[in-house]
């Protein structure tokens, strides 16, 4: 019976120029979120709404799946669009609606009417007091309740008429895209991925980088990276994803220093090679799945040690979370069964008995000084063979 969808969105900060910014950025969303979607969509921009038309059939539920992963939707209303047919004709289509969509009838209700298009003969407070009526007789158990209604009947005379009266929840945030890109640290743990979702949330495209270190990680471990990013690109859009071969460089630290600050070291040249990547290609900052205190890497010593490598800002959405609540974002949107596969981690194969959980830095660098030259050849090489991945 629907064949539309009125999409709501939030409309803070989005007055003037940057409306259309916006505007136009979520169609482009909800564009690629439709691609695979059963059925032909038009999606047009409308006197300050967007609207959804199918042509035909289509598959609902795989639409309104789809549509509640676009970033930037609050709502998603399922709307019947009928011909013009008078008034009388409009109350017949708007009684069946009702006894459709509401089987049970003991509720209140309210008619809002918006006519876009003033040559309808009725003003919108009359359809609403005519309408109202026509309800009442039709279902006496219902019972109009202007201010707190449970069912908000909305009905807009355009060249057509549109009548709808539920709201799907989106995802809200901002469509991605409005808020420049950024490079994603993703492993293939619980938490990098919901950092990237988060991110993008916030309207920001996103690009990943995984560090990939065979024999010691197999193809299992970095298949699993690439299925991960490709539920996140459900939500963000299609997702380059750089695979750094980091075995050479992940040894020579381990041959030259320290054990209890091998994880540190290397995750100061994770940042370095992400940036390097993240500078190329136009990202704005880093994003990493780190959180306060969660393992010895990620104390707040530990962090100041990853951080001073960089320039660009290290994004780190989790950084107050506890591992519980990561686990519910995983959960919801879809991650976590993929990252629980039980596949070695590059930073778990050399890890020490007894990480550093207060590195100092000015000890951390003199260390990393073991590494002479030979270090920035072997990151020039894992840079040269950086293997490009668009997940989408
Ligand atoms: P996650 O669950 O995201 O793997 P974690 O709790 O295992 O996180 P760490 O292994 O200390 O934490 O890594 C911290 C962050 O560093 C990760 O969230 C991720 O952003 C980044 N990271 C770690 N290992 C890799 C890797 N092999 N490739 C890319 N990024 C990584
Ligand atoms: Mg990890």
């Amino acid at each position: 019976m629907f064949t539309s969808f009125l999409i709501k969105y939030a409309e803070i900060g989005v007055k003037g120029k940057n409306r259309y910014l916006f505007e136009d950025a979520l169609v482009h969303q909800m564009k690629f979120a439709l691609k695979k979607c059963e059925g032909k969509f038009l999606i047009h921009k409308s006197q300050g709404r967007i609207f959804v038309d199918a042509e035909g059939e289509f598959d609902y539920d795989g639409a309104v799946e789809r549509l509640s992963r676009v970033f930037g939707i609050s709502g998603i209303c399922p709307v019947v669009v009928v011909e013009d047919e008078g008034f009388e004709r409009l109350c017949e289509t708007v009684v069946k609606y009702i006894d459709d969509v509401y089987p049970e009838k003991n509720k209140t209700f309210k008619v809002n009417a918006r006519r876009a298009r003033k040559n309808y003969p009725k003003e919108s407070m009359e359809i609403n007091a005519d309408m109202g009526g026509v309800i009442l007789d039709a279902y006496p158990e219902m019972r109009v309740d202007v201010h707190k209604p449970d069912i908000m009947l909305n009905i807009e005379i355009r060249e057509k008429i549109y009548i709808y009266s539920e709201i799907i929840p989106g995802p809200g945030g901002m469509p991605v895209g409005t808020g420049g890109k950024a490079m994603l640290l993703l492993s293939g743990g619980i938490d990098s991925p919901v950092a990237g979702y988060m991110i993008a949330k916030r309207g920001v495209k996103i690009d990943a980088v995984y560090f990939h270190a065979p024999p010691y990680t197999s193809e299992r471990a970095k298949q699993k990276v690439v299925d991960l990013a490709r539920i996140v690109s459900k939500y963000t859009g299609p997702i380059y994803l750089h695979v750094i071969n980091f075995t050479d460089i992940q040894l020579y630290i381990y041959e030259k220093c320290p054990h209890e600050e091998l994880t540190i070291i290397m995750r100061r040249y994770m940042m370095r090679i992400a940036e390097h990547i993240a500078k190329e290609t136009e990202c704005l900052g880093l994003i990493t799945g780190e959180s306060i205190g969660q393992v010895a890497s990620q104390t707040m010593n530990s962090l100041i040690a990853t951080n001073e490598v960089c320039e660009l800002p290290v994004y780190r959405p989790l950084i107050g979370f506890d591992k519980q609540e990561i686990v519910e974002v995983s959960e919801k949107i879809g991650t976590f069964e993929t990252s629980i596969q039980p596949f070695e981690d590059c930073c778990t194969i050399f890890v020490a008995k007894h990480p550093v959980t207060k590195p100092n830095v000015n000890v951390i660098r003199r260390h990393e000084r073991n590494l002479d030259e030979k270090i920035e050849e072997l990151v020039k090489t894992a840079l040269e063979t950086d293997e490009l991945i668009i997940v989408e």
